[in-house]
């Protein structure tokens, strides 16, 4: 390796031609208020392409849960379900609304594990707790187990809201991220498979509460010339401006997955002749976006391997991060219930997200696995 190899990151942003065009076009038109005919047309085409009847573009996919969990009625004192290995965010939005979140561990899938749900609501329920709904997150894209999911929640009487962040674009037999419960959540932001620098929308099939969480994130204003308030309001509304970039992206997304997937087959079989590491799997029957291409490298064959990795293609300008830190372990969530199993903080300790942006080659590719070779001393 000369030292003259450009920086790879872990997920970089990327503009082309037609997205710069068609946030200029937006700004042409007049169009600079935060409403207009892209925001309107973005809601409209993702949620065609999720296969929802309706879609609410917002500031962020935490907005997104933050709104969606109100619609769905969390209040003060409840509980909310939710799967440790996530972002931070899945869990900040329940606390927005003065409920608790309650930290489950995951299974095969690296998802929220179906098997301890009824054990934790019966827990729960006996003392005297509300769980209000269940947040299943879909994992570097990966989709988790709705086919158990969803009619167990529907048996338990608890609203599920998907957190697909992660995940658009990835598909199961029950149907595409993001439309599997009462309300799903998209990301926009910056790092994710398409990107309006920050936003987020919130996907369901129920127009009522498409229509309030539109209502709540532009300020609650009633329907008169003056500004009447009957409810408290947010200002969480995507603008049309960055609707315009999102649309623009949209328009790529499968070619986007279809490329990540590409990088993460590179990736597996590039390193499938070391033991002891292994690249993220998907379950059977179901095609995830590859959003981020994540390794696992056995703790007893390479004590400390994530770090060292980390650190040595660090070196080499080569960007990778640990997997998402589970909550329960976050100082901020110290005093949270937690269900656990021991699967996250093993996932924690074993694995690394690598560079997966599409503009990878497969000699990029290459360079990172040599580097991960060197440094497990192979
Ligand atoms: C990115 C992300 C969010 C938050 O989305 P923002 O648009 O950054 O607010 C929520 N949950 C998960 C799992 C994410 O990865």
């Amino acid at each position: 390796m000369t030292s003259f190899d450009p920086p790879l990151l872990l997920s970089a942003p990327r503009a082309t031609n037609e997205d710069i065009e068609a946030v200029v076009a937006a700004m042409r038109s007049g169009w600079l208020a935060p409403a207009g005919p892209d925001l309107w047309a973005f809601e409209e085409e993702v949620a065609q392409y999720c296969g929802v009847s309706s879609a609410v573009g917002l500031s962020s996919g935490t907005s997104a849960i933050h709104l969606g969990l109100k619609y769905l009625g969390v209040a003060p004192g409840d509980c909310v379900l939710l799967p440790t290995a996530t972002f931070g965010a899945t869990a900040f939005a329940v606390t927005y609304l003065g409920a608790e979140p309650v930290f489950l561990d995951i299974d095969d899938s690296w998802n929220l594990d179906p098997e301890l749900i009824e054990r934790v609501v019966t827990d729960l329920r006996k003392q005297r707790r509300r769980v209000a709904a269940v947040i299943p997150v879909d994992l570097y894209g990966t989709l988790a187990n709705y086919e158990v999911l969803v009619p167990q929640l529907e048996d338990l009487g608890i609203p599920m809201l998907e957190d697909a962040a992660e995940a658009l674009g990835a598909h199961c037999p029950r149907g595409a991220a993001g439309s599997m419960g009462q309300a799903g959540v998209l990301s926009f932001n910056g790092n994710k498979l398409i990107t309006t620098s920050g936003g987020g929308m919130l996907l369901t099939r129920d127009e009522q509460m498409a229509k309030k969480v539109r209502y709540w994130s532009t300020q609650s204003r009633e329907d008169e010339p003056w500004y009447e308030h009957k409810e408290v309001g947010y200002n969480y509304r995507l603008s049309n401006l960055l609707a315009a970039l999102g649309r623009s992206q949209l328009r790529r997304v499968d070619e986007e997955v279809c490329a990540r997937r590409r990088i993460r087959e590179w990736y597996r079989s590039r390193l499938s002749h070391l033991a002891g590491v292994a690249v993220q799997g998907e379950p059977m029957d179901g095609n995830s976006n590859a959003w981020l291409t994540v390794i696992r490298i056995c703790e007893d064959r390479y004590p400390g391997g994530p770090s060292r990795v980390r650190e040595y293609l660090a070196k080499d300008s080569i960007e990778t991060r640990p997997v998402w830190k589970p909550l329960h372990q976050q100082p901020v969530f110290e005093s949270a219930t937690a269900f656990l199993t021991g699967a996250a903080d093993a996932l924690f300790r074993e694995g690394l997200c690598l560079p997966s942006g599409t503009q990878m080659t497969e000699t990029d590719i290459d360079r990172v696995c040599s580097r991960i070779e060197s440094a497990l001393g192979k």
